[in-house]
């Protein structure tokens, strides 16, 4: 059993990653599991050795130090690629041929799906349809999934439940797609308590259908409030200082960033709803 953090490699961590990151070791300590790093390096991202480091050595001077060697997952392909044939073995996939700009039209046709939904277009085509629109665009591989509702009770959030669409499981490019591969990390790594920022909240009903799907889990959610700028929105590099270095530099120590973070969540784990998650960088 154990939980995780799971950043992207492509930058020093900011201070909303760290406090993200804090929540998963706090809830891992709390329940005496072990916590593991997993870098997310798929999906384009030009992952370097050297931010991977910066970010280990951020959390380390946090106090933050993973039970194994962190996991990338470009090392792991194999692994997506046969969690994708079971799908495909279990009449769980189709191939999708649409363009994003067929997909914008038909969301907004009269009767169109909701906004961000996908309308089903390739769901229903005939093998001679397949083959003829193959010819033109290679296909994306999308998860069945109907829209299904799908209800889970998070630690934070309380009672949640999202439609799901057809998903993409994995792009046209190859690349296996997020949904598909957190599900088969966190299964492979044993993680009983998947801890992470809301705005991955309703992607949770998507990965709840995949998980169900390879029979794995089942895991304990918990999503906590983004840190956000004085606008109220996610944090960009025009809000100034964030990382621990760039905060070094006005002064703050790496005890104080830690103290930062602890105080702005009052009330600890069980109380996120009083936490106060707006930053604004002061000299210290
Ligand atoms: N890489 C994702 C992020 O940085 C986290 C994914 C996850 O925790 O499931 O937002």
């Amino acid at each position: 059993m154990s939980g995780r953090f799971a950043p992207s490699p492509t930058g020093d961590l900011h201070i909303g990653n760290l406090r993200t990151a804090y929540a998963s070791w706090l809830d891992a300590q709390q329940r005496n599991i072990d916590w593991l790093v997993r870098f997310e390096d798929l999906d384009g991202v030009v992952a370097h050795r050297e931010t991977a480091d910066s970010q280990l050595a951020s959390l380390e001077a946090l106090g933050m130090v993973p039970a194994h060697e962190p996991l990338w997952q470009s090392e792991h392909l194999e692994r997506y690629e046969a969690a994708i044939q079971a799908l495909v073995a279990s009449e769980l996939t189709y191939p999708c041929y649409c363009s994003r700009r067929e997909i914008r039209e038909a969301v907004s046709a009269p009767n169109g799906p909701p906004a961000g939904m996908y309308p089903g277009t390739c769901s229903t085509l005939s093998t001679q349809q397949r083959s003829d629109r193959a010819e033109h665009r290679p296909a994306a591989l999308r998860f069945r999934a109907e829209a299904a509702e799908v209800g889970f009770d998070d630690h934070v959030c309380g009672p949640s439940s999202y439609p799901v669409d057809d998903f993409v499981i994995r792009r046209n490019d190859g690349v296996p797609a997020y949904n598909l591969v957190v599900v088969v990390d966190d299964g492979f790594q044993g993680v009983s308590s998947v801890v992470r920022a809301d705005d991955l909240l309703s992607s949770t009903s998507r990965q709840i259908l995949v998980a169900r799907a390879l029979d794995l889990g089942p895991f304990d959610y918990s999503h906590v409030p983004l840190v956000v700028n004085e606008a109220g929105d996610r944090l960009t590099k025009r809000d100034g200082a964030m990382t621990l270095h760039q905060l070094a530099q006005m002064g703050w120590t790496p005890d104080d960033v830690f103290d930062w973070i602890r105080e702005s969540m009052t009330g600890g784990l069980e109380a996120p709803g009083q936490w106060s998650n707006t930053w604004s960088p002061v000299p210290r």
